[in-house]
Formats: C-alpha cells, structure tokens, sequence
C-alpha cells in the first residue's frame, strides 16, 4: 500500500485528467489525496457550499478516503513563497510515493500556476530549518496529467488503461451538476471525455486510457507490465 497525492487547481480537473487512476489506485487499497488549491468558485451556478458537497461525492465515487481544499482564490491562484509553503506542508504531511500535478502546458492561468506552485512545493518539502511544519520530505517521482484546456496531443510518457474504471470515473465528474448541466447546455463535455480517454485507450489497443506525462525519463522495473 502506497500514500499518492493528486494537486490541482480546481475541483474536477483532477477527475477530468485522471479519475480513472485514482479509482484504480483506490481499488488496489491505496491512499490517495486529492488537494484542490482552490474551491473553483464563482461560477455561474455554484456557492462554495455547493461545489464542497460536488466534491465530497466525487470523492466518494472514487473511493478515496480525503480530500483537502485550500483557500486560495480561483482564477487569480499564483505561485507564491507563502503558497508553496502551504502545499508544501500537505505534501510533507502526505509523504505521496507519487506526486500527480497539471501538464506544463495550459491555456488557463490556474493551471499554470499550479504546475509551477506544485513543482516548487515538492521541492520546498525537503527544506530543513524553516517554519514549515512537518519533517522533511522529497516526493521521489512527479508524473503529470491532462486537464488542459488546450487540445494538445502532446508527449507522453505512458498511457495507463483505466477499462475497468471508465464509468466510475464519468460518474465522479457528473457529481459536478453545477458545472455540468443541461441549463449550461454543456452535458456533452462528459461524452467528450469519453470519447478522449477512450482515444488514448485505442492507442494501447485498449478500450479505455488516461495519458500521463514526466519531464524526466520513466524506468521500468521489468517488461512484465507492458500491454
Ligand atoms: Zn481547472
């Protein structure tokens, strides 16, 4: 069993980029946590205490036993000195085997800020002699997942096969119904994130995927698990 960490800007980017890892992950009995950086309000239908409720069912949908949300403002989230420190102290405190955050490429600020905000919080974790709390700590691999906004086909590291989790993950995405609705008329964005992951599925000749990117090379420990 293996302590992992899923940080991004808003509720619903970590189920959009990876809903069906994380229902994995949580089916093997390990622990994951999500962090939204923010509560991705306003938006046109949601409250704070709506969007919390959103999130907390998604969270059960995928079976992951916590999810933390800081308070940082959506929209206008920056990688800070005082932000990082706040993440830092979750990632120290989570000490995640892996640590997922957003591609490096995005059209939305948020999210840029939070790969970069996430990527120097990793390293912060390891600081000693400083008012962070918690013990030292360097999360030993950052892998990264496609929330973006742009329509990227960009290099990836591997494609993981999430068959088995697809609906459980399209199930967690529809507890947004502030987000997601037929008043927005936008019920069709969970079509098309099926058919997205069932595009990177196709490429591993599987019926379901979900990409994953790595600025550093990813290393095998045997062929065994290759599709
Ligand atoms: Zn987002």
């Amino acid at each position: 069993m293996a302590d992992f960490l899923v940080i991004a800007a808003h509720p619903d980017d970590a189920e959009i980029g990876m809903g069906g890892t994380i229902a994995a992950l949580a089916r093997q009995d390990h622990r994951v946590t999500i962090l939204d950086l923010t509560d991705g309000e306003p938006t046109p239908m949601g409250t704070p205490e709506r969007r919390r409720q959103e999130s907390e069912a998604a969270a059960r949908v995928l079976g992951i036993a916590r999810r933390v949300t800081l308070p940082f403002p959506n929209r206008y989230l920056a990688d800070t000195v005082e932000n990082r420190m706040a993440v830092a102290e979750v990632i120290r405190e989570v000490r995640p085997a892996i640590l997922f955050i957003p591609y490096w490429v995005d059209a939305h600020p948020d999210h840029l800020a939070a790969e970069r905000l996430a990527e120097a919080a990793r390293f912060y974790g390891k600081l000693t002699k400083t008012e962070m709390r918690g013990e030292p700590y360097y999360a030993p691999r950052i892998l990264h997942f496609f929330c973006t906004h742009y329509r990227l086909h960009a290099d990836l590291a591997f494609v993981l096969d999430i068959t088995d989790q697809i609906d459980r993950k399209i199930d967690a995405i529809a507890c947004y119904r502030s987000q997601f609705n037929l008043e927005r008329g936008n019920l069709g964005l969970l079509d098309g994130i099926r058919a997205t992951n069932q595009y990177w599925g196709s490429r591993i000749r599987r019926p379901y995927g979900e990409p994953f990117a790595s600025k550093e090379a990813v290393g095998l420990r045997g062929l065994r698990d290759l599709l």
